[in-house]
């Protein structure tokens, strides 16, 4: 066998056989990244590399057109962090080039009633997961606990380290959590029927087609390059565009949340309100600024001070490493696993470059969110105005569900 399965029924991949050459790179692929030569986790790293295009995201763009034009639902998109950084390089600008503005009018443009950020997802998903530490460092127990929003992760986990499997976060993904706040904190502030709301998720990853595709809330997911054919196929120029703001209730995000979209970037962002959590002061400058966890290797640690205990972590790149560092996971506290290299920057969902380049492009997108993280004077999840509101008046009252039904992962 020389090239990876891709079944029917994958709801994410799909291969187009007329181009298929046979020449085995998304086996290679797959075997440096994930270290199996059979199953599938849905991460699409394939599709990168395979040079005839035969392998495509299963596109759902077509349907959400047909959406937008039916007066009956309200069809509304939430927006992942890494693909404002990706969207220019399929209308000519630099790779990292930041786009938010432009990006939400385009979105806009295309007929979507509301437009709110995933950052705002992942501030709950900070607020949750820097909780369960907490409570497990205290109690000691399903340690070390493992990030749980890289859904190609959670199913190599639940696959290959059976044994682990209460060591996940129990906190759904950024979608899952902001899809839950649509469906329900919006939907009743508006005060619109939940099953008027078509709600798209726009993510760099073809994962989060299979996790939506088990979500009670998101109905649809399209990437970054379904986004850009929705914008050719409806003749919008999108360099001309101006930019426009999130709509308000789920549409701020800290700087936190949006570091999110590269790899060691949700360990940073819950580092800091562990830290607030765990000592009731904001974490020293350095936590700010943890270069440690940053970039693409594939296997990063550090001890990081936390003033009241010592906190062992790791971030993790590429499943294959899992695999390999299997006899050191019990020596942390905290692990990140991300399963494409540099991150979400480098899901398969983002636009196409040429291999030899790829690094260096996910260099620049990685940057460009760091960098806006610098410059934003919100850099912490728990003071986000919009997720304390939510806290206030909704979450606390125990409106809404934040963390994961598998019983697999509630078994903590
Ligand atoms: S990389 Fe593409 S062309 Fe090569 S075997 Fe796989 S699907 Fe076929
Ligand atoms: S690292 Fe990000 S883009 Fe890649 S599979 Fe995981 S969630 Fe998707």
């Amino acid at each position: 066998m020389k090239r990876v399965v891709v079944s029917e029924n994958n709801v994410a991949i799909s291969r187009i056989e007329e181009r298929c050459i046979n020449c085995g790179m998304c086996l290679k692929t797959c075997q440096e990244n994930n270290g199996f030569d059979h199953d599938c986790i849905n991460c699409g790293q394939c599709i990168l590399t395979c040079p005839t295009g035969a392998l495509v995201p299963k596109y759902n763009y077509r349907q959400i057109l047909n959406y937008l034009v039916d007066t009956s639902y309200q069809v509304m998109v939430i927006t992942s962090p890494a693909v404002r950084v990706a969207i220019g390089e399929e209308f000519g600008y630099e790779p990292g080039s930041f786009l938010e503005g432009q990006m939400v009018s385009a979105l806009k443009r295309l007929g979507f009633a509301k437009v709110f950020d995933t950052t705002f997802g992942a501030d709950l998903t900070v607020m949750e997961e820097a909780r369960e530490l907490v409570e497990r460092l205290k109690k000691k127990e399903n340690l070390p606990m493992f990030t749980s929003c890289c859904p190609a992760w959670v199913d190599y986990a639940q696959k290959y380290l059976p044994e682990k499997r209460s060591n996940l976060s129990t906190c759904k993904s950024p979608i899952g959590m902001i899809g839950a706040m649509v469906k329900s904190y919006y939907a009743d502030f508006a005060d619109i029927p939940r099953d008027k709301i078509i709600l798209v998720a726009l993510t760099p990853c073809v994962a989060k087609k299979q996790e939506c595709a088990e979500d009670e809330n998101v109905d649809f997911v399209i990437t970054t390059r379904e986004l850009a054919m929705m914008i050719r196929e409806m003749n919008i120029d999108f360099k001309s565009l101006k930019a426009m703001a999130y709509d308000k209730l789920l549409g701020k995000g800290s700087g936190a949340g949006l570091i999110f979209g590269s790899s060691g970037g949700v360990t940073e962002a819950v580092l800091r309100t562990a830290y607030y959590l765990l000592n009731q002061e904001e974490a020293p400058q350095d936590f700010y600024n943890l270069i440690i966890f940053r970039g693409e290797k594939d296997f990063k640690e550090a001890v990081i001070d936390m003033k009241k205990l010592k906190l062992r972590v790791a971030v993790v790149n590429r499943p294959i490493t899992i695999k390999e560092k299997k006899q050191l996971l019990d020596n942390f506290d905290f692990i990140e696993v991300m399963t494409c290299p540099g991150g979400c920057i480098g899901g398969a969902g983002q636009p196409l470059n040429a291999i030899n380049k790829m690094t260096e492009i996910r260099a620049k997108r990685s940057k460009a969110l760091y960098q806006n993280d610098c410059e934003n004077n919100l850099k912490n999840s728990y003071d986000n105005p919009e997720i304390k509101e939510a806290y206030q008046t909704y979450i606390q009252k125990g409106k809404v569900k934040l963390h994961r039904k598998n019983k697999n992962l509630i078994k903590s």
